[in-house]
């Protein structure tokens, strides 16, 4: 891990590694190559994911910024680490879909690729224990997991997130077919967006050939993810860690 000021282990989720710092409201995020899919069942490593996926995270963070959608993420520390803003993560898992893959494809008997005619959000409970179901507004209501309008304000920052990220990667030659979301709660009461954006989180394929650049790979046991994750990132641009 980077050197540095002391830090402690807040928190340990199954891709990355979050420390608090000794400044209140920040907390490192360390990017690790560990993965998981189908809710654990699965798990191995992807290699050198970490590296790219911090850089992927940062990059895509840095651009949603630009176009005024706040985020935690404050700088990029090293090839596996963001210093980010502590949040108080919404139990809510908010996916955004274009195309049809994944659940959608099982759950509904929707083939995989069918254009949607407009992009759909969902809620899952951030719940692993229960395998992160499917939420409708009632239950969300009714469980009391987050008020009536914070609701609706993420199914709106969602879908400019989804235009933003669509019309980036459109230029790059990649088709974005749906993407999970997590927002927390800064100590001042701010929603931002956190979590990580990468192709742990997002289904992108190559617009010219078809071919996944992302965790399907892995999920499916379709070969090495790492030179898929490494194109998507050479896609984006990246030009290393700033210094
Ligand atoms: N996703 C995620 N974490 C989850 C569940 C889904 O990042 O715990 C992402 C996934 O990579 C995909 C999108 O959210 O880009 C939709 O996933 P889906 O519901 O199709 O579930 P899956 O096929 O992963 O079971």
């Amino acid at each position: 891990m980077h050197s540095g000021a002391e830090r402690v282990l807040r928190y340990e989720g199954k891709a990355k590694r979050v420390y608090r710092t000794g400044t209140p409201g920040e907390c490192v995020i360390e990017f690790t190559d560990a993965a998981t899919a189908f809710n654990g069942e699965r798990k191995g490593e992807i290699s050198d994911k970490g590296r790219i996926n911090c850089a992927t995270t940062s990059i895509f963070m840095a651009m949603l910024e630009e176009h005024g959608v706040p985020t935690h993420v404050i700088r990029q520390l090293s090839e596996t680490e963001l210093l980010a803003r502590d949040v108080e993560i919404v139990p809510l898992e908010v996916v955004v879909r274009n195309i049809a893959a994944g659940s959608f494809t099982r759950r509904l008997g929707v083939p995989e690729g069918t254009p949607l005619s407009r992009p759909i959000v969902e809620f899952s409970y951030k719940r692993d224990d229960l395998g992160d179901p499917l939420l409708t507004r009632s239950h969300i209501e009714v469980l009391d997991l987050a008020p009536a309008d914070v609701v609706a304000e993420l199914e709106v920052r969602a879908l400019r997130i989804n235009e933003l990220l669509r019309s980036h990667m459109v230029d790059r030659g990649v088709t974005l077919v749906d993407f999970k979301l997590e927002f927390g709660h800064t100590a001042d009461g701010e929603l931002v967006l956190a979590d990580e954006i990468s192709p742990d989180t997002c289904r992108f394929w190559d617009t010219a050939t078809g071919d996944k650049l992302d965790k399907d790979l892995f999920r499916h046991d379709l070969g090495d993810a790492t030179p898929a994750y490494q194109l998507l990132l050479d896609r984006l641009g990246a030009t290393g860690v700033p210094a």
